[in-house]
């Protein structure tokens, strides 16, 4: 062949693959793989909130939903072998026993490497001892979490983070009750758009919770009023982490049913889950949204 057959065939070779890489483009949108862990929390409703969060993430178009249900407390966790690497999200609903050293070692690579994670309410309360998990969640409770896991994070009167290191617990509660979550970084693409002050449904209000707190964002906090046996602080409620090439959407809520129906915790998770996934949000705010005063829930 002459060099101009060549440079034709070149050039046709080129145009085909363009044309492929267009036609790929165009073709229906790949959903999300995403997972949720659950099977083991001291929430018994947890095989519900797993459908109810699936149902939510499902309806975004967005994601393609599994589930991976380890052993009951105290069971063989030689039989849990979910394939991290099969997905782009890991949903964790579980707080319970430790993992096998393999699973965890498969885990941090996952997020090393570009996976995502969302941490939703006691979730952070799991694997104290698992160093590596804590610098995903950023902070934790309980599980004898203290200062020795990390500073105390909270919002102080004008607005000014502070990162507390004197002595004291990692996570407590006051009483179930309908708060205000108030955004503190209305730049972040899981809260650009929404309202800045939202009310939500009932729920825990995690406070005093603890730990490395590195490369970490609180998305909103909310008010831990001392009439409800908080603290008096205004308490990290949403955050966002990165750790390695991976992403984390850290949300405290969801500890009730009623309060996981309530549509700002469910415009935050698919929010926070497409984030993580592609650190983009596509999604458009809901019109039922909370408003400042007024809860908003889902039947
Ligand atoms: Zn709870």
């Amino acid at each position: 062949m002459n060099k101009f057959g060549e440079k034709i065939i070149f050039l046709i070779a080129c145009l085909c693959i363009l044309c492929m890489q267009y036609s790929h483009a165009q073709s229906p949108k790949e959903k999300i793989k995403l997972l949720i862990i659950d099977g083991q929390n001291n929430h018994g409703n947890w095989a519900q909130t797993t459908q109810m969060m699936k149902g939510y993430l499902e309806e975004t178009g967005l994601f393609a939903v599994d589930i991976a249900t380890t052993p009951p407390e105290g069971g063989d966790m030689e039989d849990f072998k979910p394939v991290f690497s099969n997905y782009k999200v890991v949903l964790l609903n579980y707080n319970g026993d430790a993992w096998p050293q393999t699973i965890n070692a498969a885990f941090e690579s996952f997020v090393k490497n570009g996976g995502g994670v969302v941490s939703v309410h006691a979730a952070d309360n799991a694997f104290p001892e698992w160093p590596e998990f804590n610098k995903m969640i950023g902070l934790g409770g309980w599980g004898n979490r203290s200062e020795k896991d990390g500073p105390y994070i909270y919002y102080d009167e004008a607005g000014k983070l502070v990162k507390d290191d004197s002595p004291g617990v990692g996570g407590s509660h006051g009483k179930f009750h309908a708060f205000k979550i108030i955004t503190r970084n209305k730049k972040h693409p899981i809260t650009k758009d929404l309202p800045e002050v939202w009310m939500h449904n009932k729920d825990e209000l995690y406070d005093r919770l603890r730990g490395p707190a590195e490369n970490m964002e609180v998305l909103a906090t909310a008010y831990s009023a001392k009439d409800q046996s908080g603290t008096g602080r205004n308490e990290p409620i949403m955050m966002a982490i990165t750790y390695g090439r991976g992403k984390i959407f850290h949300t405290t809520l969801g500890h009730a049913n009623e309060s996981q129906q309530c549509i700002g915790f469910i415009t935050y998770l698919q929010r926070g889950a497409e984030w993580v996934a592609t650190g983009k949000v596509t999604q458009k705010v809901p019109a039922a949204f909370p408003g400042p005063d007024k809860i908003s829930i889902r039947p």
